[in-house]
């Protein structure tokens, strides 16, 4: 059923005025019998398993935002939790200018959709700055249930899909606890992890979430930084060569011999100076005709970058040379350049940053029979697999509830 209603429409508050007055007295009958929030943030950071709430930034819109759902839905103040709108579900747009309080959009039996993509847990919507932030608050195991298949093929091996889901909540563990004061705990795309919300699941990948509960890699103790990628060509690299700052003990890089499988271990691209010389523009003002191009490598992996053009030099590492060109043009830092006569042809292996996991490498590792222990393992260089719960992590714990507050 199509119902359009929206916050903050003054004829549907006349006309809702009464009801709602009943439904709020009704509702406040209901708060006081079921636990709130709070209660159940705490309660679930002491299980220390995947039922703490994480926050997920959906969408920073300037547009309208829709928002439906085929069951009830109820539309309340995230602070006062003052009820706006208790009912019938349908279609519910959101205006930037309209939503002049933070409010929180819940529904039953039924999963909330943003713009027509499903979401579990309830959503949460604020104005900031004149933009509209939705926000999906859902406990870890539905979040990672919404990252796994995003991140992974789910046709993939069982063992793979598990090292996988390990990685991933590793990796918002590690944010969750080092992150400093904001109203969202990660967002939703590759700068992030990929969240596709309820839409992404599958059996095969929830099964993979549910069989690691509450597991991460640890390295003394500590949630790692649990960079992956998709293939990292025959070595996977250590993070300093990658971006700034000293070596990571656990992310030194190691020989890989199980991604030959992956369809970009190894690639062929033609690259012109003209395009080179466009793409560069879109980053460097007075960008000339380019008169060369040099790359320093470092085992293989091309770590520093230099251009020459008309009007002068420009610097950049091997990871700022892929990623300012388009996303498959330069896959990885391991390629080799021969000049051509307008440009380069470019040969490479790999596809991605290649620190940490091969996800290309895991799927090869599980299939010739090796667990998501052992897939850890060989990329994480000396970490432990363990429970949140583990004693060993008691100060982990502690922080984690501290964070979760
Ligand atoms: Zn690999």
């Amino acid at each position: 059923m199509q119902r359009t209603v929206f916050l903050m429409n003054r004829n549907m508050r006349k006309r809702g005025a009464w009801s709602a007055l009943c439904i709020v007295l009704v509702l406040s009958v209901v708060a006081s019998c079921t636990p709130s929030r709070d209660f159940l943030l705490k309660r679930s950071a002491a299980t220390r398993l995947d039922k703490q709430y994480v926050r997920v930034l959906l969408l920073n819109s300037g547009d309208r935002v829709t928002i439906s759902s085929k069951k009830r839905i109820r539309i309340s103040d995230v602070k006062t939790r003052e009820v706006y709108y208790d009912g019938k579900g349908g279609n519910v747009h959101f205006y930037p200018e309209r939503v002049k309080k933070p409010v929180v959009v819940e529904s039953w039996e039924s999963p909330l959709s943003v713009n027509g993509k499903p979401y579990r847990g309830l959503l949460e919507l604020h104005n900031v700055v004149g933009r509209l932030h939705v926000i999906n608050v859902v406990t870890m195991s539905e979040y990672l249930c919404g990252v796994v298949p995003s991140e992974i093929s789910s046709s993939w091996n069982a063992e793979a899909l598990k090292a996988q889901a390990v990685a991933a909540r590793t990796f918002a563990w590690y944010h969750l606890i080092n992150k400093k004061g904001s109203q969202v705990d990660f967002d939703a795309t590759t700068s992030f992890q990929v969240y596709g919300g309820a839409a992404a699941e599958t059996d095969a990948t929830n099964r993979a979430v549910a069989a690691t509960d509450g597991e991460i890699a640890v390295y003394r103790d500590n949630p790692i930084l649990a960079y992956y990628h998709s293939t990292c060509g025959g070595h996977t690299i250590d993070n300093n060569y990658v971006w700034k700052g000293s070596g990571i003990p656990y992310l030194k890089g190691v020989r890989c011999d199980y991604c030959t499988a992956s369809p970009h271990f190894s690639w062929e691209e033609h690259l012109s100076l003209y395009d080179l010389r466009n793409y560069l523009g879109k980053k460097y003002t007075g960008v000339g005709a380019i008169t060369g191009v040099r790359f320093q490598r470092n085992r293989g992996r091309v770590v520093q970058v230099v251009i020459t053009h008309k009007n002068g030099i420009i610097r950049l590492t091997g990871n700022e040379f892929r990623l300012l060109l388009p996303e498959k043009k330069i896959r990885s830092m391991c390629f080799t350049a021969a000049k051509t006569r307008d440009g380069l042809i470019v040969n490479g292996n790999g596809w991605g940053h290649g620190v940490g996991l091969c996800q290309w490498g895991a799927n090869g590792m599980a299939a010739r029979g090796l667990t998501y222990r052992e897939i850890l393992a060989h990329y994480y260089s000396g970490v432990r697999i363990v429970a949140m719960g583990n004693r060993a992590l008691r100060h982990v714990n502690e922080k984690s509830i501290a964070a979760r507050k």
